[in-house]
């Protein structure tokens, strides 16, 4: 059956009518149907596990509001599901109608573990609605555990959401995955929502800022596109690196993009997984704007910003997680805060949902196929050198020394390039392990090891051997 016209949907309220014949579904049966189409296609436990808690919150002629216990319960449901519940409802209802997400009210099953939470807890959770809008309500300033680690990224971007400035533009904020990028960039953008409705405010990620562009030149509205970034008041970029690969006329874009703004004053904050200098293939033109600001870096969370972390993540589910479970989980070796949510996720998915109180043996158990165990070797710079010494029988003095002998450069070269690629260190920070040298020489250094390995497969050997000898 075609899609009906929109003048006669309009029509229809919570009775079902039948017009030319055609049987329209009730608004509030669209998601009955919905759940019976599915129970056939997936396996009958993931059915209870992830649909029967969905509850519809709301729905009129073009949006369905669904209520899920908690965001990572939403989180998994749209990495593994969205997609067939998009499809599923559109089979079932004969139109497009756009889902809004609310979390927090379904009453999930708490386990003895679980402190009680508070009113405004509830509040602060039942009233995180996520929407399409492009800025997650979940990452605000007050959402981030600020640690040593991200402290100057925490302080720069707060600075620039109180004030707009011309010594922090653009501000540049650098730092491998999943440590809290994109959450500080969104904050600002949330702050300044907060403070004033008229400041206009563009989050895109690059690749976002690609497709619009692109989009824009096929339908000849280029006008338009500009127009739209122009009269931008914050413009905050999301992950600069996807352009590193070329992506020639969309930097060509942006950096006009960036100076009309730049030479209006307006703020523009910016994101990559590098350092400036070590975006390959980033003309050197918008480089040099994207230096001209203030460069701040997030380094890999220690165990003490880790735990913290989880305990506020576990807070904003209302749920308190017992220490030993906090130490286990902080110690599992990953620095990337995403995936320490997923495991939380993992975690309170099987509490909430299967009714299990939150203990260290239950986790690791919850957890058994997903990590290896708490002995997860960290590797740090420390490591990298003594291997790199020990494998080239060097000392790591040398290492660390001025000196310019052959023998010396290479497998410094070598320890820096693997100091990057193993311990997700900052090139400031390798340089400071090395005798202090500039980062510039560490980008130099990693640059070319990488190239070498690339091409010298000799060379591969030899790296690989190390990290061998880092894993034993
Ligand atoms: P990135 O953009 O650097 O890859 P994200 O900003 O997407 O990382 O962060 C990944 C996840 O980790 C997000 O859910 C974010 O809320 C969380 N996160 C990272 N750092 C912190 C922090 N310091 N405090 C609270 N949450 C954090
Ligand atoms: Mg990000």
């Amino acid at each position: 059956m075609p899609p009906l016209p929109n003048k006669y949907l309009s029509t229809l309220v919570d009775n079902p009518v039948d017009i030319f014949g055609c049987f329209l579904m009730s608004t509030t049966d669209v998601w009955k149907k919905c759940l019976e189409a599915v129970k056939g296609q997936i396996p009958s436990q993931h059915f209870n596990t992830w649909f029967k808690p969905i509850n519809v919150a709301g729905i009129n002629e073009t949006s369905l509001e669904l209520e899920v216990p908690n965001r990572f319960f939403l989180e998994w449901l749209k990495d593994h599901y969205l997609p067939l519940i998009q499809e599923t409802i559109t089979k079932v209802s004969q139109r497009e109608y756009s889902i809004i997400w609310r979390i927090g009210k379904v009453a999930a099953r708490r386990t003895s573990a679980a402190a009680p939470a508070s009113p405004s807890q509830v509040t602060a959770v039942a009233e995180r609605v996520l929407t399409n809008t492009g800025l997650n309500p979940y990452y605000t300033f007050e959402n981030f555990v600020v640690g040593k680690d991200n402290q100057l990224a925490h302080a720069a971007c707060i600075a620039v959401a109180n004030q707009f400035s011309n010594k922090y533009n653009p501000l540049f904020v650098y730092g491998g995955v999943g440590l809290g990028k994109t959450h500080l960039l969104q904050a600002i953008g949330q702050r300044v929502l907060q403070k004033t409705n008229s400041t206009k405010i563009c989050y895109y990620t690059s690749e976002g800022f690609m497709n619009e562009f692109v989009g824009a030149m096929q339908r000849g509205k280029m006008d338009d596109f500009r127009n739209k970034f122009r009269r931008t008041d914050l413009l905050l970029i999301d992950d600069v690196q996807f352009w590193s690969g070329g992506k020639g006329r969309t930097q060509e874009e942006f950096f006009h993009t960036f100076n009309a703004l730049y030479e209006a004053h307006k703020q523009i904050v910016i994101t990559s997984d590098k350092y400036p200098k070590d975006l390959d293939g980033l003309e050197e033109r918008l480089r040099s704007r994207f230096e001209m600001g203030l460069i701040v870096d997030i380094q890999p969370p220690d165990m003490e910003t880790k735990m913290a972390i989880l305990r506020k993540k576990a807070a904003l589910e209302s749920i308190t997680l017992p220490d030993d479970v906090t130490h286990f989980l902080a110690s599992l070796g990953s620095s990337n805060i995403r995936e320490l949510e997923g495991y939380l996720a993992n975690i309170i998915a099987q509490s909430s949902l299967g009714g299990k109180e939150i203990t260290l043996s239950m986790v690791k158990d919850t957890l058994k196929n997903r990590v290896k165990d708490n002995t997860t070797k960290t590797v740090t710079v420390d490591k990298v050198q003594k291997a790199v010494a020990s494998f080239f029988n060097i000392s790591v003095a040398d290492l660390k020394s001025k000196r310019r002998l052959q023998a010396i450069v290479v497998p410094r070269q070598i320890a820096m390039y693997l100091a990057r690629e193993c311990c997700n260190s900052s090139f400031p920070e390798i340089g400071t392990f090395f005798g202090n040298k500039d980062h510039s020489t560490v980008i130099h250094a990693v640059n070319k090891v990488k190239k070498m390995v690339e091409k010298d497969p000799e060379q591969q050997r030899v790296v690989r051997s190390i990290k061998d000898l880092l894993n034993k």
